[in-house]
């Protein structure tokens, strides 16, 4: 199903994986991963797809394993290291296998990335407008950033791109990563009075671990409120404490969102089942009644 058309009905709740590098250990765990995500009933579980397009046909197999096991995917693509001819052809291999749902993004170039990157998409909305020239009706989303992103001077130019994103047939956008709540909330005021009027599902991901917070900052830039950063110094040593702390922190977030009418959430859960296990048995009833 559409995501668009469950948005319609229902607020969501989805997770996202990533695929495997190579055959063997890795893709084995994400299978019983995945197993355990689907007992959680998610309404989508998004898989994200390589920068430099590496691992594409993993995100491919998994996009369709996913459909297959009867959940909805949602399969990233980037424009970044694609050529129109590589867009047609993964676009015909997800349709083949019933994949109804696509993030278009542009994507970052790795450092060892040797050709011409950005070469014919140079932003996320020219891989819109080529998946929807395809005709194959898929429901297209798009990626926002509530604390702009890293190469625009201010929110302001961001909130132009994300009208451009809808103009180009955008249904749907999903948040990058936050942990201060008030930069969604003034994304969305911002976003719909310049007319961007499509669902904006905030991104979570629990931090648990504290190798993680510096990976945070440098692959996304999002900042860690002083008082989780400070839980998260003082309990540096202590793995359980702070696995603790990251996922209290989370489902405060949630709860914050959901009371201020987010239209669904979207776990980065790092191929992690028990943390997303965790949350929803602390969310509980949160999900039963306001789900
Ligand atoms: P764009 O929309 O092109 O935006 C990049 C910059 O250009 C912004 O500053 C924007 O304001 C500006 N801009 C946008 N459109 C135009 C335009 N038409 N003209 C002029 N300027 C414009 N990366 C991966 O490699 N694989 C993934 O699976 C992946 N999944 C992601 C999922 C989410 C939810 C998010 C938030 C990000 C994800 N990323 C992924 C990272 C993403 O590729 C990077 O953040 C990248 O830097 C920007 O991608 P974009 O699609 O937002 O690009």
């Amino acid at each position: 199903m559409r995501i668009d058309e469950i948005l319609k009905k229902k607020r969501t709740l989805s997770f996202e994986v990533f695929p495997p590098k190579k055959e063997g250990s890795e893709k084995e765990a994400l299978y019983g991963t995945l197993d355990r995500l689907k007992k959680l009933n998610p309404d989508f579980i998004s898989v994200t797809y390589g920068a430099g397009g590496t691992n594409v046909g993993y995100a491919v197999e998994f996009a369709g394993y996913i459909k297959s096991v009867g959940i909805e995917p949602l399969a990233h693509v980037t424009g970044g290291p694609s050529s129109p001819e590589d867009v047609e052809n993964v676009t015909s291999k997800l349709a083949d296998l019933g994949v109804e749902n696509i993030l278009a993004l542009r994507g970052d170039r790795p450092v060892d990335f040797e050709r011409e990157y950005c070469r014919y998409f140079p932003h996320a909305t020219d891989l819109i407008a080529e998946i929807s020239k395809s005709g194959r009706n898929f429901c297209i989303g798009a990626a926002c950033y509530p604390e702009g992103h890293p190469e625009c001077d201010n929110l302001r130019q961001d909130i132009v791109s994300l009208k451009m994103k809808q103009d180009a047939g955008a249904k749907f956008l999903i948040s990058q990563i936050f942990y201060d709540n008030s930069y969604y909330y003034r994304l969305l005021h911002e976003a719909r009075a310049f007319g961007v009027t499509v669902p904006i599902i905030p991104g979570i991901m629990p931090l648990v671990n504290v190798k993680n917070i510096a990976k945070i900052r440098s692959m996304c830039g999002s900042t860690v409120p002083l008082d989780f950063r400070n839980m998260i110094e003082t309990y540096a040593d202590k793995p359980a404490v702070m696995r603790e702390a990251g996922i209290s922190y989370a489902v405060y977030q949630v709860i914050d969102l959901i009371a201020k009418g987010a239209p669904g959430i979207h776990f980065c859960i790092m191929n992690r089942a028990d943390v997303a296990e965790e949350i929803f048995a602390r969310l509980g009833s949160v999900i039963g009644e306001l789900f």
